[in-house]
This record gives structure tokens, sequence and C-alpha cells, in this order.
């Protein structure tokens, strides 16, 4: 692996940064009010590590078992990362995922709930989540839908005492995302949840417009997923 490889991963994370702060600033917000989650599934850790090296500290992964090959190692050498699981989460894998991830991002069932309290009165710490929301209502996507949405966010944090942080969503392929970004936006606000994680490479800016939190961007950052 050349110098160049890790430079091209830089140069794109900074021009990220910059795009960044570009939407903040279009859309009055002040600068550093959205969290860039840089997403490395499929990259192998020396592609991650110059972004580790650079300073930044907040990471997505989509698999338990991916990410658990690969961050580890790059925990210890850097104990200040934050990782947030942003892919599906089968209950019998919660242990693993808690142990690994600091925030779950993909919470959207009650089983998957029971599993996360058990978990986290088990080892005397409780999981940072957020509800993802099928803001499509398409059939084959995760996520709660919004007609559910309201009364599985209330159970999450009374009947299951989870902290829920915010929402996340994925919004349909085909469609304009702005709809779904304020539709998730609505729906944090009326619950009071203050994080919104909405927005990948191709939409970020219009997510940051609709008060993203956090953005989750992968392809901009290390180019395509080649495997
Ligand atoms: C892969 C992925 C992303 C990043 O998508 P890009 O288009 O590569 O920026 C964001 N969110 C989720 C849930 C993902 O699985």
């Amino acid at each position: 692996m050349t110098d160049d490889f890790h430079a091209d991963v830089l140069d794109q994370f900074h021009a990220v940064r910059d795009g960044l702060a570009a939407a903040e600033a279009a859309a009055g917000r002040p600068a550093g009010a959205v969290s860039l989650v840089a997403v490395s599934k499929t990259h192998p850790a020396p592609r991650i590590r110059p972004l580790l090296e650079a300073g930044h500290r907040l990471f997505g992964e989509n698999r338990v078992q991916e990410a658990l090959a690969k961050w580890p190692a790059l925990r210890s050498a850097f104990p200040d990362l934050e990782l947030h699981l942003i892919g599906p989460l089968q209950s019998n894998k919660v242990k693993e995922a808690m142990a690994l991830f600091d925030v779950i991002e993909t919470l959207d069932r009650p089983k998957l709930a029971q599993a996360l309290t058990a978990e986290g009165e088990r080892c005397g710490r409780r999981p940072r989540c957020f509800i993802q929301v099928n803001t499509g209502a398409e059939p084959q996507k995760a996520g709660v839908l919004p007609d559910a949405a309201d009364a599985f966010i209330e159970d999450c944090r009374r009947r299951w005492r989870l902290s829920i942080e915010g929402l996340m969503c994925i919004p349909p392929h085909d469609e304009d995302p702005t709809p779904h970004f304020a539709r998730l936006a609505e729906m944090a606000g009326r619950h009071g949840l203050p994080m919104l994680s909405m927005g990948m490479s191709d939409d970020y800016p219009q997510a940051v417009a609709a008060g993203a939190t956090h953005v989750r961007v992968g392809t901009a950052i290390f180019g395509h997923r080649g495997i």
C-alpha cells in the first residue's frame, strides 16, 4: 500500500469536511453543529488509520462481525474514538455489539429493546441508542414503521428505560430525501429527542438543511466499496 493511497482517503475526508462546513453555513447553522460519522464498512484498518491519525474520532460500521475484526485493535491505539452501529442488529448479537459500539443507531423493534435493556442491566451500562425509522415504509428495509414509531419511542423510554438520544433514517433510494428528513425531524421534535442521524454521501447537504446532527458518509470519504 502506497502513501498516495492513504493521501487519497485524507484528501477525500477533507473535501467532505469542507462540504459539511459549507452545508452548515448555507443552512444558517453554526460551524460544527453536525457530526461526521465516517462509514468505514468494507474498508480495512490501514485505510481507516490515516483518519484517526489526523484526529477524526467518529466512525460507523454496519456489521457486528466485521467491526469485531477491525476495531478492538484500533480502539486500543485510539481509546477516545466513538463507534456507531448503523446496520441491523440481531438480538443474539447484542452482547457483542454493546461491548464494541458506543452508540446503536438501529434500534427498531421490541425484542431488540428488551435485549438491550437486559444486557445493560447485566453489564451495568445503559446503551446509547437511536431509533431507526423506516420513513418510506419500504417492506425490505429495517426500521420501525412511521405509524408505529410514536408508540415504540415511548415504550423504549418508559417501559424499557433505554437512553434514546435521537432518530435515524435511510430514505428510499429513488425518492427526494428531503420530505423523509423533514418527517424524521418533526418526529424527533415531537418527542424532544435532540439527535438526528440522516444524510449520506449523496444527500448530506439536504440532511444538514433539514436539521441533521449526524451525517453518515462512506463512499465520499473512502471511495467505492470494492467487495
Ligand atoms: C453504507 C451506509 C452509509 C454510507 O453510505 P454512502 O452512500 O457510502 O455514504 C450510511 N448509512 C448507512 C446505514 C449505511 O449502511
